[in-house]
């Protein structure tokens, strides 16, 4: 699973609470449920899909075996709202069935010896909660949006829509069988069996024939054509709306060779019949359903490739990944869930890695580390825990450092291992580890305790001083990391190392050449002599190429970084060095290096964050953000755009008008309006209007004058605002901005939309009070409006909300 950076946010801070006592303990077995069969295989014929009432009818025939002799009652998940019509013997002899909530028991004619298989049939009436397990979605008159249904399984949602065992550790084949009206395509996982035609109706069976977990099956019934690929005689298509037919190609098409690439790494062939990429409505982001991936329907258009979307950098090789990482091996439970959800993140960056070179590969950790350090400032917690908040972006680093520390060789071979070893079976963090100690005969207990069992990450403190007698350059290591974490309700508590244990290298340069030491790290207090070094240190780089996740202070002169910055290929350094350079703005030798960094460095991302600094140096900064406008690179010139915005001024607002009014990248385009209204606010309104005119990929320029409208509060735009939010979702959160500052025709405006005829257009004005809005002014507003309301899904919306915000936990 893989959501936009904005709703990861938003999932992550509703978190489930915890309830586990000793984390070793629950990264292993102590979450997986017990289970009294083992699923054989379901075959599940769904038809007479309903939008309005969101139902249709079901029919799901399951064999299983017995775990335990005299076994007279079978459990399943299966939710409140299926009606059932009968449960049938696979004789057709009726079996009695209790369905209870979100659980039925199904009574076998006979008590079953262990190891016995039984088949039977349960005949439904099917209704869902829209949302739950099936979102049934109308086109509201709203653009590029057909009729359509997706589900979604992940963690524990698919027993909404078909009676199973919803739970990662049973995994068995499963048939999908959907008849659906014939202008519609049925998209399931596995082979596609056939696919028949009968009056105004059309009947695609799949059949999945090798087990996976059952949270995987998928099914999306919408208007959709078919654009065909292959990887080695594998299918390999691409399902999208007929209107997006001309995108779906320049944006899937890198798909095959991801593929061979992940095939190679690990040594393990894709392992299903085929891969289909759908694309589907008001999606969070991508669902790595197993030979069949949902993603949301925003492809890029020919432009938006200058800003490097996120939806082929991360979205689809993340969800690719997932075919091995998650659906091939399944995390056993959902506190070893970055076994799934790290892999899937630190794939991409070996893919890029392969595809484009280091620098690429260190870019992606970059970003990951960025979001890392985000998360982890809030709550400090292991990887291995249940609802982890760093589970993508800690497992991507933390399986990047683990891969540098044993050498890509020994790396894959361990991966290799886990994946046969598990191969459509369960895992847990445990199994990782012991496939290291099979395959490179190392046994990383240390690691697995420090980085996936505990939480936190080494803050290092380190000094420096050069002993010109000695010839030796002497440096004391702290780690200040603190282990002040607090125990919740349950009596848990997560500790964080006092000293994290590491082997890394001290680079020394010095006129005659660099001095370069691999030291073990080891102590919360250390002292580290480099011997050899004839002449005082031109640099020192703690940590040479970036090997351990971490945190460095260290203070040097000017001159140290300004070398280093010039000469170091680390990625992670450079940026780090850029931050030490940023804070000194009295310097001039600080804006000389990092004037050089913009327009010099070797890699956009460090030009781009140098010039970004340079907004800090508004004396001297000019000239190298205008040759930073002039970059090929489009995050380059967005970050100069916004330097301009930080340095002000007459000439600098030009050099941003000029970007706005014609640079070829949209990011720059909504980085100029930024930049103009914070550098000129008298001229903020003038701004506004010209970008909310101008048509981007994701509305990149429009929401930035969305956002400015939000910022500087100005009202007389709500009329604007108000049209847009009839057919998209920012503004509403714009609308709630203002109506929060006190506007109440805003506030009016935005209560308006909760009772709209289009469910979509209620949905995001609930949203918006929800989630951009302080919560007891939302409250108390909806409360005050419920009772107004004529659309009755609105109503019962608008309650379930308040009952939602009113047991919220405060902070949470
Ligand atoms: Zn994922």
């Amino acid at each position: 699973m893989r959501a936009t950076h904005v709703v990861l946010l938003l999932s992550l801070s509703a978190a489930p609470a915890l309830a586990q006592s000793n984390a070793a303990l629950m990264a292993n077995d102590h979450y997986t449920r017990s289970h009294d069969y083992d699923l054989i295989r379901q075959r599940i014929v769904v038809s007479g899909f309903d939008w309005d009432s969101t139902s249709f009818q079901g029919s799901v025939t399951t064999t299983l075996t017995a775990l335990r002799p005299g076994l007279d009652s079978i459990i399943l998940d299966e939710g409140a709202l299926l009606q059932n019509t009968g449960v049938t013997d696979a004789r057709g002899a009726a079996l009695r069935a209790d369905h209870h909530g979100d659980t039925l028991v199904v009574y076998p004619a006979a008590p079953l010896k262990y190891g016995d298989t039984l088949t039977f049939t349960i005949a439904y009436q099917g209704r869902v909660k829209n949302g739950d397990g099936l979102t049934f979605i109308t086109p509201d008159g709203l653009p590029h949006r057909p009729r359509q249904i997706w589900s979604q399984g992940e963690d524990h949602n698919n027993h909404y829509w078909f009676p199973t065992y919803d739970f990662p550790n049973d995994k068995m084949t499963w048939e999908l069988v959907a008849t659906v009206p014939k202008e519609d395509m049925a998209v399931s996982n596995g082979r596609l069996v056939s696919d028949v035609a009968r009056g105004g109706t059309r009947t695609l069976t799949w059949s999945q024939d090798r087990a996976s977990a059952t949270y995987l099956v998928s099914l999306i019934v919408a208007p959709l054509v078919r654009i065909h690929d292959t990887w080695q005689g594998i299918p390999v298509d691409y399902y999208v709306y007929r209107e997006d037919s001309s995108r779906a190609w320049p944006l899937f098409h890198v798909t095959p060779e991801m593929i061979g690439t992940y095939s190679r790494l690990t040594g393990v062939r894709y392992p299903w019949a085929k891969y289909a990429q759908t694309t589907v409505a008001d999606f969070f982001g991508g669902m790595e359903n197993v030979s069949a991936t949902t993603l949301v329907d925003w492809l890029p258009d020919a432009r938006a490739y200058r800003d490097r979307p996120w939806y082929q950098w991360i979205l689809i090789p993340h969800e690719l990944a997932h075919q091995w990482f998650g659906d091939y091996v399944t995390t056993e439970n959902w506190a070893n869930m970055w076994l799934n959800e790290g892999f899937a993140e630190f794939m991409p960056g070996q893919y890029w890695g392969q595809e484009l070179g280091d620098h690429a590969e260190q870019d992606y950790y970059a970003d990951e580390y960025r979001q890392y350090l985000q998360i982890d400032h809030r709550r400090p917690m292991p990887l291995a825990s249940l609802g982890s908040n760093n589970i993508y972006p800690k497992g991507a680093l933390v399986l990047e450092m683990l891969k540098h520390y044993l050498g890509p060789e020994r790396f894959w071979a361990s991966i290799h291992t886990y994946l046969e070893r598990h191969a459509t079976g369960n895992a847990t963090s445990d199994d990782l580890r012991q496939a290291v100690l099979e395959a490179a005969g190392e046994n990383l207990d240390w690691f697995w305790s420090e980085w996936v069992y505990q939480a936190g990450y080494p803050q290092f403190d380190v000094a420096a001083s050069y002993d010109s007698t000695q010839h030796q350059l002497n440096l004391t290591v702290k780690q200040t990391q603190p282990d002040s974490l607090k125990a919740d309700s349950t009596g848990l508590r997560y500790s964080v190392p006092a000293a994290f244990r590491m082997p890394l290298t001290v680079r020394v340069g010095t006129a005659q050449g660099d001095v370069v030491r691999r030291v073990e790290i080891s102590a919360r207090d250390q002292r580290i002599t480099i011997p050899g070094v004839m002449s005082a240190p031109t640099m020192v780089i703690f940590d040479d190429g970036n090997r351990v996740l971490k945190s460095l202070n260290f203070e040097q002169p000017t001159a140290w970084l300004a070398t280093q910055l010039q000469r170091d290929p680390d990625l992670w350094d450079r940026q780090w060095v850029i931050g030490q350079l940023a804070a000194r703005t009295t310097d001039s030798a600080a804006a000389r290096a990092l004037a050089d960094a913009a327009g010099r460095a070797d890699y956009y991302l460090t030009r781009a964050q140098a010039a970004e600094a340079l907004g800090r140096f508004p004396s001297v900064a000019l000239p190298a953000l205008e040759t930073a406008l002039r970059d090929t690179s489009a995050a380059v010139r967005s970050a100069a755009v916004g330097a301009l915005g930080e340095i002000g001024g007459a000439p600098a607002i030009a050099l941003a008008k000029r970007a706005l009014a014609a640079d070829s990248s949209y990011a720059v385009r909504a980085a100029a309006v930024r930049a103009l209204v914070q550098a000129d606010s008298a001229r903020a309104r003038e701004v506004i209007v010209t970008a909310l005119a101008q048509p981007s990929y994701q509305d990149a320029i429009e929401n930035a004058a969305l956002r400015a409208i939000a910022t500087t509060n100005d009202t007389s735009f709500i009329a604007a605002v108000d049209s847009l939010s009839a057919t998209k979702q920012f503004p509403a959160f714009v609308l709630a901005a203002l109506g929060a500052r006190g506007n109440a025709h805003a506030l009016e405006l935005l209560t308006r939309h909760l009772d709209d005829d289009r469910a979509a257009v209620r949905r995001w004005a609930l949203q918006a009070f929800r989630f951009a809005m302080p919560r007891p002014v939302a409250l108390s507003r909806l409360q005050g409006a419920v009772d107004g309301l004529t659309h009755p899904d609105a109503r019962q919306a608008v309650r379930d909300a308040i009952q939602q915000m009113s047991t919220q936990r405060s902070g949470s």
